[in-house]
Parts: C-alpha cells; sequence; structure tokens
C-alpha cells in the first residue's frame, strides 16, 4: 500500500521512519511545502531502508499521492509569541483547507489520519474539509496517551504494556481521561492484580501515574522542543491495522455523533480500525467521575470547534 505523509517536519518524519522500519507500506510519499525538507527527509529514510525493509521512499508534489491508501496530514503552523490558542487554529484551519483539498483532489479514496495539532479540532475539520465519511478520517487522538498509561501501569505491575488494557479517552490534551475502572491485566482488574502481586494500586501511585501521563508531553517539549517518536510509532502503529484490515481495538479520534450527551465531537475512545477505516467505537462502561470528566472534555472540545471559523 502506498502511504503519503503531507507535512514532514518533526511528526511527519518521524512517522515516515516508523513506517520504514515497520515495513507496513510498500511506497512511502513525503510532500511539504519546503520541498528541500521532504526530498532530505526521503533521502535520509531510504538509506535507512537496506536495514529494514523493502519499501521506497520518495517526494515530490500532490499528485504524487495518487493511489494512495492512506495519507497522514502532520502539516502545520507553529503558535506565534502571543497569539491565542483560537487564533492559531485559524491559520490551521487556512492549512488545512489547501491540504485537503489537494489530497482529496488526486486520492479520493483514501483514508485520512490526521496527526496536526489540536488533534480533535484538526480531526473534525479534515472531515468537513475532505466530505468524506467520518469513519475515513481518523485522529491519533490519545493512541499516544493511551501507550504511556499502559506503559507506566504496566511497569508497576511488572507486565508487558502489551497485556494491559486500559484506556485514555477524550482529548489529546489536558482533559484527557485516564479510564482506572474498566483497567485489566490480562482480564484481571488492577487493583485486584496489584494487591495480589504486591503491587498495590495505592492513591499515592494513581496520582503519580496519572500526572506521568497528562504532563509526559511537557516534560518532553521542555527537554528537547517537541514529541515525535513516540506519535511516529502510534500513526505508524494505525497504518498497520488499516493495511493489514486488523479490526484492532485503537483509541484514536473521530467525529461522533453523541459522546457524554454532546452532539458532533471529535474526540478519543476505543473503536474498531480496519481496511475501510473506524467500523465500530467501544465506549467502556465509566464511573461516575469519569463519565462526568468525559462530558467535560468532550463540551470543551466541541465549544474549542465552534470558536473556529470553518
Ligand atoms: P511538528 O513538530 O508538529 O512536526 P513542524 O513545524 O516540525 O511541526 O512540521 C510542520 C510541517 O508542516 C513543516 O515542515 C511545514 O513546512 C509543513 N507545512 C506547513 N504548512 C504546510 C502546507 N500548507 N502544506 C504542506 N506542508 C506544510
Amino acid at each position: 500500500m502506498k502511504v503519503g505523509i503531507v507535512g514532514t517536519g518533526m511528526v511527519g518524519s518521524a512517522t515516515a521512519y516508523a513506517l520504514g522500519l515497520r515495513g507496513v507500506a510498500s511506497e512511502i510519499v513525503l510532500v511539504d511545502l519546503d520541498p528541500a525538507l521532504a526530498e532530505a527527509h526521503a533521502l535520509d529514510i531510504a538509506h535507512a531502508m537496506p536495514f529494514a525493509s523493502a519499501t521506497s521512499i520518495v517526494h515530490g508534489d500532490y499528485d504524487r499521492l495518487r493511489d494512495a491508501g492512506v495519507v497522514v496530514i502532520a502539516a502545520g503552523v507553529a503558535q506565534r509569541p502571543g497569539e491565542t490558542r483560537t487564533d492559531l487554529l485559524g491559520r490551521n484551519a487556512a492549512v488545512f483547507r489547501t491540504v485537503v483539498g489537494e489530497i482529496i483532489r488526486f486520492c479520493p479514496n483514501a483514508i485520512l489520519l490526521v496527526a496536526s495539532n489540536p488533534v480533535d479540532i484538526m480531526t473534525q475539520i479534515a472531515a468537513i474539509y475532505s466530505g468524506l465519511p467520518t469513519q475515513r478520517v481518523i485522529g491519533s487522538g490519545t493512541i499516544l496517551d493511551t501507550a504511556r498509561f499502559r506503559s507506566l501501569l504496566g511497569a508497576h505491575l511488572r507486565v508487558s504494556p502489551r497485556s494491559i488494557h486500559a484506556y485514555v479517552l477524550g482529548e489529546h490534551g489536558d482533559s484527557q481521561v485516564l479510564a482506572w475502572s474498566g483497567a485489566r491485566a490480562g482480564t484481571v482488574p488492577i487493583a485486584l492484580f496489584g494487591a495480589r502481586v504486591g503491587a498495590p494500586i495505592t492513591d499515592a501511585v494513581r496520582a503519580d501515574i496519572d500526572s506521568k501521563t497528562r504532563n509526559a508531553a511537557y516534560t518532553i517539549i521542555k527537554g528537547k522542543g517537541s514529541t515525535y517518536y513516540g506519535i511516529g510509532a502510534g500513526l505508524a502503529r494505525i497504518v498497520g491495522a488499516i493495511r493489514q484490515d486488523e479490526q484492532a481495538v485503537l483509541s484514536v479520534s473521530s467525529v461522533t455523533a453523541v459522546v457524554a450527551g454532546v452532539q458532533d465531537v471529535a474526540l478519543s475512545i476505543p473503536r474498531v480500525v480496519g481496511r475501510e477505516g473506524i467500523t465500530t467505537e467501544l465506549l467502556p462502561d465509566l464511573d461516575a467521575q469519569e463519565r462526568t470528566a468525559l462530558q467535560r472534555s468532550a463540551s470543551l472540545l466541541r465549544g474549542l470547534f465552534e470558536s473556529v471559523t470553518v
């Protein structure tokens, strides 16, 4: 499957690298406003392929995306000093008007995978500009927050994060909801499992894991300016699920008709992902506190979306 990546900054290039290492795509096409940047990343990543997979990595203009099965959108502009979140959103919406229009011109049947932030709002904007059914417009959402949550729980319980079943819901951002009540190690609720293996989930443990999950991006940004390897691997995971028609349950963002009483809002809940995009959503059972937090997150996102002129 051919995969396009539009916007080859830190996130776009890390995604291409992760896709290449995993051997998920037959061809990866890099497109950026700055063609020299796209070309440089294409060459550099292509030079890693003899050690990894048979993926061909090229750069080019939008017409080169023709027949791509998935196009990742990681294009965007950075916040200017003093700029409000809404003004930034307005400028990124303008970028998306061009980018999404061009993608649809050359591959009207692609699945769009949105990574640009704020990812939930950009996913909703991409759904509008593309005119695609919402199940074909997927945002990376909380896929990475969920991975962080599982790693921290796994480290505490000494169980592989792959055998921890737990999700982060709602906004990819400050209002995200860690769904503790349904978290399991294998099939055992984590509180029970923790007590059994001498690693109880105390209030202090919970607060520490919550804070490390929620604030991971801030810690990384403080140290090196931005985050990209984790999300690049997460995006490659989603592309893999589409490529292999896996019907994998992943916490990704999508425009949702109703969630926690809020209508027409893009946010993350666990969803089944395969060749046709999203086929089903699987909102887990939540306790009262989690339900209220999800309702808050959904309302906040809906309000932010309404503040942008699309
Ligand atoms: P991030 O850390 O989110 O990847 P970057 O600033 O490194 O952020 O990357 C964003 C990329 O998006 C840049 O390479 C920029 O050139 C690209 N970009 C911005 N506007 C457009 C556009 N209209 N079309 C294509 N690419 C764009």
